[in-house]
């Protein structure tokens, strides 16, 4: 996001989604003031040495949404557009999205204003070592656990959990290790955790699937984002047998009608550092890209790509949000009318923080579960969350965004009322 009035928009969007559904469950007006607002924001200003030897001043941000449920929970964004109210809408779906897979998890995001790919690696690794040393006792593995987002990966995780393990006393290391998630494997990460938001997604997907009586095989998709989410969504789904007809990152928009190679388009993007180029493949622009006659759209990279501006040329008769906040209220309202399909974002992306979970129970309890477990557990979890979300949905005649709302909303006002609000 680059401009302060569309991320303005994000939070009204979210304190929207919040208010719905507050209104539907008929929620106490304590509550819902209190989930109006992030807990706790951080603003941190702090200075990183380029490698030409100069000071560059940075910004930074944790916005803690909510802790009724359990530690804050959210990943880190390096992202050049990066503002308090981006990071304030992510905090908020954060509480819903771990509330709704009833995780014991609260909500919170952070981050860096920074393009990571303007930064060398020595420079990226002094930003995260300031930022979390800045960040200080305002993270912690019982208090507030990060993990990857965009433009962040478990490299960065590994870096900010040495830098959290050097403040402590040698005594408190072993248990604070788990005040990151999505670290490497060889780091206390979990098996699983790389692909889980893009395996979840695809579970999200086969659910509804289910729900509709029709069967994946042979579907067509789109992927815009060919990151962690988007790159892992593209192989589970070819693994269900769908064909991936055509990927867009930042580099532009590769289509193949006859479906794309995706483990050859992987190489191709790792060595090239983005899709474009990739043959066999003709180029779209990203107009085209929206407006392909797929079955299955799956945005898995930023906040508002389906708007009121490009919502009429949608064909897709379903989309999977992977990304977080892709699809605007307005645009959402008229492919709600249309009768498309939207899988919603605290549903559909919600595989990364499930796993984030495992990887912090592994930590805690110093196990180490096998992949298949992983996978099998995180199936689970996505199923019986859809199941909830389309029973919800049936009992409420709502769509499926309001349903998955209503449900994390109705865990988060019964354990307010079991608990009460202090003093
Ligand atoms: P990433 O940095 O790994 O990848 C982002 C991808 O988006 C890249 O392929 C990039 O080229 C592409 N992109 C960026 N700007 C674009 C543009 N203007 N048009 C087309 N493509 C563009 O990030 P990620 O971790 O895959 O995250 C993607 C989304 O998924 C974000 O919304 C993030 O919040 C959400 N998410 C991530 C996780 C996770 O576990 N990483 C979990 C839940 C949700």
């Amino acid at each position: 996001m680059t401009d302060t009035g569309s991320t303005a928009r994000l939070c009204e969007e979210a304190a929207a989604n919040v208010a719905q559904a507050a209104a539907a469950i008929d929620m106490e007006p304590k509550v819902r003031s209190i989930l109006a607002r992030p807990m706790n924001e951080l603003i941190i200003n702090f200075p990183v040495e380029r490698d030409s030897g100069e000071y560059e001043l940075l910004q930074g941000y944790r916005i803690q949404h909510n802790n009724v449920l359990g530690p804050y929970k959210g990943g880190i964004r390096f992202h050049p557009g990066l503002d308090l109210d981006e990071v304030r809408a992510l905090a908020t779906w954060m509480t819903f999205k771990c509330a709704l897979l009833q995780l014991p998890f609260g909500g919170a995001k952070g981050g860096v204003a920074i393009d990571p790919g303007a930064f060398s690696e020595a420079e990226l690794e002094r930003v995260v070592r300031r930022f979390t040393h800045s960040l200080g006792q305002n993270i912690g593995p019982e208090y507030d656990i990060p993990a990857p987002d965009m433009g962040t990966d478990a490299r960065t995780m590994g870096w900010m959990k040495d830098t959290y393990l050097n403040s402590r006393g040698p005594g408190e290391r072993q248990n604070a290790r788990r005040v990151v998630t999505g670290k490497p494997v060889e780091l206390g990460g979990s098996l699983g955790r790389d692909s889980a938001t893009g395996r979840g997604a695809a579970y999200a997907l086969r659910h509804l699937y289910g729900e509709l009586d029709r069967t994946l095989e042979g579907q067509s998709a789109a992927i815009q984002g060919f990151g962690n989410v988007g790159s892992h969504a593209a192989i589970a789904m070819s693994e269900l047998g769908m064909k991936i007809v055509a990927v867009a990152d930042v580099s532009g928009v590769v289509h193949d009608p006859a479906g794309l190679d995706i483990k050859k388009l992987l190489e191709h993007a790792q060595d090239r550092g983005g899709v474009a180029g990739f043959s066999p493949a003709d180029l779209l622009t990203a107009d085209e890209f929206f407006a392909l006659d797929v079955d299955v759209l799956v945005p898995a990279a930023l906040e508002a790509q389906i708007t009121a501006a490009n919502v009429d040329s949608i064909r897709a008769r379903a989309i999977v949000e992977a990304a977080n906040g892709p699809i605007t209220a307005e645009a959402s309202a008229v492919l709600e009318h249309g009768g498309v399909h939207v899988i919603p974002d605290i549903l559909a992306n919600a595989g990364g923080v499930v796993v984030s979970y495992y990887e912090w129970v592994q930590n805690k309890t110093s196990d180490k579960w096998s992949a298949a477990d992983v996978d099998a557990r995180l199936r689970d979890a996505m199923w019986e969350a859809a199941d909830r979300v389309a029973l919800t949905r049936a009992a409420r005649g709502c769509s499926r965004r309001q349903a998955a709302y209503i449900e994390a909303a109705t865990l988060l006002q019964s354990v307010y009322g079991l608990r009460g609000i202090f003093p």
